[in-house]
């Protein structure tokens, strides 16, 4: 029997250090705040926005939501985004993604405000990224999964971590981050050749693909941590991760559910980023 990864653990630890850091704030009357701006309301962006809202009251967090019509111009939204960028009430922005296909995001990118743009959309934040500088901020979703292997003390250093998907949202983010904590990393993608054999090296596998239930036994080992990130929804309403949960669970050490695994944790990244936002932004 494998040891279960829960997310929630973590999040209640990180959402206690941010609750006393919010206070920290307030009593030098500074109020913490996000903006999530959303276009149109897709389910998948209500449901995030709804675990966002829900977290970011638990900790203190003041929230406004930008709800902007589906069929919203490039031009009306750029202003829309300079508005929030100028708002010095406001410390942190989550544009949801993908924008409807009239926004250009590689156009949009550039115009949200790189020290307010807690979930990595700038190019600015992927350059620090990049570059390991702690003034940025990397995606949450990848955030999420450093920081269950750490609330979990499972040793990344020199340890063989693989990473299955090389999306800028999840999988190079998640390489990045890996490779800052010293793991030995190895990115797989659709053109990778016999992937099963070469996810079976991994002592840590992070699964971000976006296939449901894809991963299977042949994939993993018995010392194998599994980090599953993918987020699947069948025909009957279920969530089911990238990794087949019930063919893997016993034959690895470690694995995270799907859901209340990583999903369960980004929220409350999100949360640590806007109050180190805040923090930045007040010279603190
Ligand atoms: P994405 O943009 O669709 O990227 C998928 C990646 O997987 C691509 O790099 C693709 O390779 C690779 N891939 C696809 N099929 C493959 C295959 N058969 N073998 C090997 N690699 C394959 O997806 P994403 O946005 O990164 O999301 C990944 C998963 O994470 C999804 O299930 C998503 O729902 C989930 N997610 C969860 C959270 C959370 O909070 N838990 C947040 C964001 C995303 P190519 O580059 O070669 O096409």
């Amino acid at each position: 029997m494998s040891i279960l990864l829960k997310g929630k653990p973590v999040a209640d630890k990180i959402s206690e250090s941010i609750i006393k850091e919010v206070d920290d704030l307030k009593s030098k009357g500074i109020n913490p705040k996000l903006a999530i701006v959303r276009v149109g309301s897709r389910s998948d962006d209500l449901a995030y926005e709804r675990g966002a809202l829900k977290r970011c009251e638990k900790v203190g967090i003041d929230t406004i939501v930008k709800e902007l019509k589906e069929d919203i111009t490039q031009e009306e939204f750029i202003q829309e985004l300079r508005k929030i960028n100028k708002d010095n009430d406001i410390h942190g922005i989550l544009v949801f993604r993908p924008l409807p296909k009239q926004l250009n995001e590689e156009v949009i990118k550039y115009e949200i405000a790189p020290e307010k743009d807690i979930d990595c959309f700038s190019p600015i934040n992927a350059a620090k990224l990049l570059e390991g500088d702690e003034t940025g901020f990397p995606p949450c979703t990848p955030m999420a999964v450093i920081e269950i292997l750490k609330h979990y003390e499972i040793p990344m250093e020199g340890k063989k971590a693989i990473v299955l998907g090389r999306s800028m949202v999840v999988g190079k983010p998640a390489a990045l981050l890996l490779l800052k904590e010293n793991a030995t990393v190895t990115v797989c993608h659709s053109r990778t050749k016999d992937l099963p054999q070469v996810a079976k090296e991994a002592d840590i596998l992070v699964a971000a693909i976006g296939k449901d239930r894809f991963v299977k036994e042949d994939f993993v080992k018995e010392d194998t941590v599994v980090i599953d990130v993918g987020i699947n929804v069948d025909e009957e309403g279920n969530m089911h991760g990238d990794v087949d949960f019930e063919d893997v669970e016993n034959k690895v050490k470690m694995i995270t559910p799907v859901p209340r695994g990583v999903g369960s944790v980004t929220t409350s990244i999100l949360a640590k980023h806007v109050v180190k936002a805040c923090k930045l932004q007040n010279n603190i």
